[in-house]
């Protein structure tokens, strides 16, 4: 079984005293080891970091956005080798492999933008023989720590776009799958990034802290479970870091008596059940607006999670593949357990689902709830796997309120042809992506992506606008070049043009 290994200063580094397991979810069998980065490690990476950064803060931002043009090519050439990565060691399949990729090329897309995206603003004549401007520095060395569940769209969120704003980046990907976010990040090197620019530490929470505690890392981008974006925010603010930290989620779709039912139905479908479920925007809830609603759901939804394709996520064509680890499959059990012993009514039930041939693989069958109520810890808790929660509600006004009242506020939508109600739903939800009729509302690129209340912890959202906000600082400069004829005298009134 091969070792896993760091990339730092362009070299693969061995540091495997400490290892852990890379399974393939599918088969249930470990598939590589992982060197686990000791302190020592990281701080190689970061060394390394730091010594690159004078030299590619002074490359001309044009030169940086080149190399993201190749790097786009490359991903591109190389999808189905990314894509068979993802899918053996994360378990969707390879169809959602390839458009988690595809997301994740349009970060390198917008941040090839860096000449106009780091453009500043010029103020001439702001006073006598004064010129103004604001400039949009780089921050230093910055570094990411990525969940398992998008290995390679989420890195794609981050780096990228530190880069091309002139930083030096350490990632620290997840432990569980590891592969694609390696391959990509090699990618990037092949591209022409020089040394340094981008390290990539495996590791567990000793690496983590090492980044954290590091002097030298001036900014903390993290995305992940909300007890650890927590840690990270405040451990890294405590430091006078910056840190954007990203957690969990519980989505809710709130489906109106007007919606278009059938539409509603495959929307629901993708959302609640692709990727297993482990998806921080998928659909766990579906609030319905009075009980016909719920009624004729229920009765749509049923044959169709019946008739789920699940299998190996390598294969070609299914629904959904399993969960990533023994333990993300026997928590999300847990769960299903824990919905029937509350009084949940278990319409289709995942339990003891089992593929022929891959027996040992971390199947759930998918799962549908229905009469949930909001003090039960299915409707609590983010399960991250494939169940579907229904609670009936009688208002449009009801809904907001339990989707209001959760501790999460990641992404929501709702199912209308009504544009009064949908329109009050935007005003009034405190979630931080929402959805009219789209039940996946993941921001494009050029926007930016981020929950609200406890799915982010900081003041800027990931990627786009936000993204280059993050990644730089502003440096506002005034500039006199006075006549050589003038003098001027000394001035003690605080300087005004009045
Ligand atoms: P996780 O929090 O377990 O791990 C995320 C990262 O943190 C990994 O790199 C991991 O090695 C590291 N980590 C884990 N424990 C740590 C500790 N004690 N100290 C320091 N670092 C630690 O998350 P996960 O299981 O990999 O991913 C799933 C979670 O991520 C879900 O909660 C999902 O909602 C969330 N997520 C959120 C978004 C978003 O944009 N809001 C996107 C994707 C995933």
């Amino acid at each position: 079984m091969s070792t896993i290994k760091h990339l730092i200063h362009g070299e693969h580094i061995a540091d495997d005293t400490r290892t852990t397991d890379v399974f393939n979810p599918s088969t249930g069998q470990a598939i590589h080891k992982l060197g686990l980065a000791s302190r020592a490690t990281v701080q190689k990476a970061i060394d390394s970091a730091q010594a690159a950064f004078p030299a590619w803060r002074n490359t001309p931002p044009a030169k940086r956005a080149q190399v993201m043009f190749r790097f786009k090519q490359l991903l591109e050439a190389n999808e189905q080798r990314i894509a068979q990565l993802i899918s053996e060691e994360h378990g969707k399949t390879l169809e959602d492999a390839v458009g988690e990729l595809k997301r994740g090329i349009e970060n390198v897309e917008f941040a090839s933008a860096a000449p106009e995206i780091l453009k500043g603003e010029y103020s001439r004549n702001v006073g006598p023989n004064i010129d103004a401007w604001s400039d949009l520095q780089p921050i230093g060395v910055v570094a990411g720590i990525t969940p398992f569940n998008f290995p390679a769209m989420v890195p794609l969120w981050m780096y990228p776009l530190a880069i091309a704003c002139g930083n030096c980046f350490i990632l620290k990907p997840s432990e569980r799958d590891p592969s694609s976010t390696l391959l990509i990040a090699e990618l990037l090197h092949e591209a022409g990034l020089p040394k340094g620019v981008l390290n990539v530490v495996h590791g567990d929470k000793e690496a983590v802290d090492a980044l954290i505690e590091a002097p030298e890392v001036k900014a903390l981008s993290f995305v992940g479970s909300t007890p650890i974006a927590e840690y990270i925010y405040a451990e890294g603010t405590k430091r006078g870091k910056r840190v954007q930290a990203l957690g969990g989620a519980k989505n809710h779709a709130v489906l109106m008596p007007d919606a278009d039912l059938d539409n509603a139905v495959s929307a629901l479908m993708g959302a609640a059940y692709g990727s297993c479920g482990e998806r921080c925007m998928a659909i766990s809830v579906a609030v319905c607006v009075g009980d016909q609603v719920a009624d004729a759901l229920v009765a749509k939804l049923v044959p169709q999670i019946k008739a789920l394709k699940i299998g190996a996520g390598t294969q070609c064509g299914l629904d959904m593949g399993p969960l990533v680890t023994a333990a993300a499959r026997d928590k999300v059990l847990g769960y299903i357990d824990d919905g029937v012993a509350a009084g949940a009514e278990v319409v289709v039930d995942g339990r003891g689902f089992k593929v022929a041939g891959n027996e040992d693989g971390f199947f759930v069958g998918g799962t549908l709830f229905d009469r949930v109520s909001p003090e039960m810890r299915i409707y609590k808790e983010e399960i991250f796997g494939p169940v579907l929660c229904i609670v009936r509600v009688d208002s449009l006004e009801a809904a907001i309120k339990l989707i209001n009242d959760h501790e999460y506020g990641n992404g929501t939508c709702i199912f209308t042809r009504d544009g009064e109600s949908a329109r009050l739903f935007c005003d009034e939800i405190e979630v931080g992506m929402v959805g009219v009729n789209v039940p996946l509302p993941v921001p494009v690129s050029y926007h930016s992506f981020g929950g609200w209340k406890r799915s982010l912890f900081g003041d800027l959202h990931a990627y786009g606008p936000d993204g280059v906000r993050f990644y730089t600082r502003k440096k506002a400069i005034t500039q006199r070049w006075p006549k050589r004829t003038s003098h001027e005298a000394a001035q003690f009134a605080f300087p005004s043009n009045s």
